[in-house]
């Protein structure tokens, strides 16, 4: 049975980009009579506004989408540092006290995450009681698994390559937020039985990270969809930082939320908005 899941975090409330995503793996699963699900990434704890997450909820009823809601990532925070033990136990982490600048500074290069980790503290002498962030040894992890390649529905077989995103935190330096976006979506994919990964394009490059802990955790493989994305008038990638109204705004102005579903399914889209359809494009 085909599972999908829509997963926002409730840092800021949805937006026109948002209610594409959750549409696409809503219909996804319903094509394939199978269930959509919902999950709130609440773990980052600095931005995380739990109130937002009824405001969700009502947006994607306005939307006229039904769902299954799964546990929310701030009750699951054992899972995550569970399976970061296991990985630091088997010698594949490093703990890393760089500072978001001194990265800036000393990568050559820039991946899907922005800048790549240099590695500046791998290998490096440890010095405990400070906080530090712990990053995964991407060369040393390939070479236990091998090589590995995963299925996108749009753009097919391809070839895992983690490399290009460098050696990213699985566990934040913050106390609060205790599992990176890599670690946390990987292993709640899997416990929530997702067999189809729905996502933007933006995330394309993210899914090469995600394949490889799957390899390293002993997790099922699903297949992934990323879709186009929604671009504004400056054809950047929507944002509610950008002056986009959000679901919430056009809800409470008497909107009709399923209409405008049907609309973004059809590919009529909101006047100053494009769809930016290539894969390579968005990788
Ligand atoms: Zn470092």
């Amino acid at each position: 049975m085909i599972v999908t899941r829509f997963a926002p975090s409730p840092n800021g409330s949805l937006h026109l980009g948002h209610a594409y995503s959750a549409i696409v793996s809503h219909d996804l699963a319903r094509e394939g009579g199978g269930r959509f699900l919902v999950r709130i990434e609440d773990i980052d704890g600095a931005r995380s506004r739990p109130q937002l997450a009824a405001e969700f909820r009502a947006d994607l009823a306005w939307l006229g989408l039904e769902w299954e809601e799964v546990t929310p990532q701030s009750l699951r925070t054992a899972s995550y540092t569970a399976a970061a033990r296991r990985l630091r136990d088997e010698g594949l982490l490093y703990p890393c006290r760089c500072t978001r600048a001194e990265i800036a500074a000393a990568a050559r290069e820039s991946g899907p995450d922005g800048p790549v980790y240099p590695g500046t503290c791998r290998g490096a002498a440890f010095d405990t009681g400070k906080p530090v962030a712990w990053r995964l040894d991407i060369a040393e992890a390939l070479r236990r698994t091998g090589p590995l390649t995963w299925i996108d529905e749009r753009g097919g077989e391809q070839r895992a390559r983690p490399e290009l995103a460098g050696d990213v935190v699985l566990v934040r330096k913050d106390a609060d937020t205790p599992a990176s976006y890599h670690l946390a979506a990987t292993v709640d994919d899997a416990a929530n039985g997702v067999t189809l990964v729905t996502r933007g394009m933006d995330l394309f490059g993210a899914t090469h990270v995600h394949r490889l802990l799957q390899a390293l955790l002993g997790l099922p493989v699903p297949i992934w969809h990323h879709h186009p994305l929604l671009l504004d008038e400056s054809g950047k990638k929507l944002a509610k930082t950008r002056g986009s109204p959000s679901l919430a705004d056009r809800r409470r102005a008497g909107e009709d939320g399923r209409a405008l579903a049907d609309a973004l399914r059809a590919g009529s889209l909101p006047a100053g908005i494009t769809l930016l359809a290539g894969l390579e494009d968005g990788a």
